[in-house]
């Protein structure tokens, strides 16, 4: 686990979708401490293709 990472990043208390999904990404590029969870990446996928819509 990538303490320093996480010392660095705390998710915001109130965070939003956006938010989580940035945090998880950051996370998971310097971090493996936990996967990305199933339902989240639905939502990454969903929130790509509305910001591709733009
Ligand atoms: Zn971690």
């Amino acid at each position: 686990m990538n303490a320093a990472w996480h010392v660095k990043h705390p998710m915001p208390p109130k965070a939003t979708t956006e938010q989580r999904i940035k945090w998880h990404i950051a996370h998971a590029k310097h971090c493996s401490c936990r996967p990305i969870p199933p339902k989240l990446k639905a939502e990454i996928n969903a929130f790509y293709k509305i910001s591709k819509k733009k």
